[in-house]
């Protein structure tokens, strides 16, 4: 079956429809075509049969694409390769989209990438918790992130980014609302507000998506240092 067909299926198989079309299943073959490439140098996803690509990374992300407001400055803390900063960027290129990751060798591919694709993305390299108290504190709208932490310790690296007003958007597995209720304290004392939360099915995996509004500052003292985040979450 070729890429397109696969796509195809695979998308409307999981109810989205809206992102099944012509134009952008192009786009997904040729950043197929560049992930695979690099991938045979740099580590950037175990996962290589192109129609499990299609599934656990491009319909996973495109799962939530809907989630993020009209126009939104996006920051995707742990992106890695470019998950979900890069489906973002080529399904909602109306989004301004900043990928944050603390190794820089994989954020050479989501910026080479997207300067070839001519994707509205670019890439911060650092530690969330430390950049988090420089000049981008509490400056996007939505603060997103995929596999990178239990609830409580991503809470302190993404929310205090998110202005007031935004949000933060985790993708979470079929876990998710269990994690929610272990998070509620670092959620109040970080400044958020009641989640909201969607459990959905995508193929035989469970996810959920977790919505945190941020309803007040973030206090200056946090995040904490990642000795002390992991040591004592919130
Ligand atoms: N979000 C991508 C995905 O879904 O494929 C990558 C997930 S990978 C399992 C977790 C990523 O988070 C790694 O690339 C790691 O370097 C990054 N990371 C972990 N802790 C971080 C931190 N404190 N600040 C920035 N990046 C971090």
């Amino acid at each position: 079956m070729s890429f397109k067909d696969s796509y195809f299926r695979i998308l409307n198989e999981n109810g989205l429809v809206c992102f099944a079309t012509e134009q952008l299943a192009d786009r997904f073959a040729e950043l197929t075509e560049r992930l695979i490439a690099f991938n045979s140098h740099v580590n950037l996803t175990a996962i290589t049969d192109p129609e499990q690509i299609i599934l656990r990374h491009y319909a996973d992300c495109l799962a939530v694409a809907n989630a993020f407001p009209q126009g939104a400055s996006v920051l995707d803390v742990g992106c890695g390769g470019g998950f979900p900063s890069l489906p973002l960027a080529i399904a909602r290129p109306d989004l301004t989209i900043t990928g944050l990751d603390s190794t820089a060798k994989k954020l050479v591919f989501v910026e080479n990438t997207a300067k070839e694709m001519s994707l509205s993305l670019s890439t911060v390299a650092g530690r969330a918790e430390e950049l988090a108290h420089g000049k981008k504190r509490e400056s996007y709208d939505v603060v997103t992130a995929r596999a990178v932490a239990a609830l409580n310790v991503l809470c302190e690296w993404c929310l205090p980014f998110v202005k007031l007003g935004g949000c933060m958007i985790a993708m979470k597995g079929s876990g998710g609302k269990e994690e929610l209720l272990a998070a509620k304290n670092a959620i109040s004392v970080l400044g958020g507000g009641d989640a909201e939360v969607t459990e959905y099915a995508l193929s035989d995996m469970g996810r959920t998506l977790v919505k945190i509004p941020k309803i007040r500052s973030t206090p200056s003292q946090y995040p904490r240092p990642n000795g002390k985040i992991m040591k004592k979450p919130l």
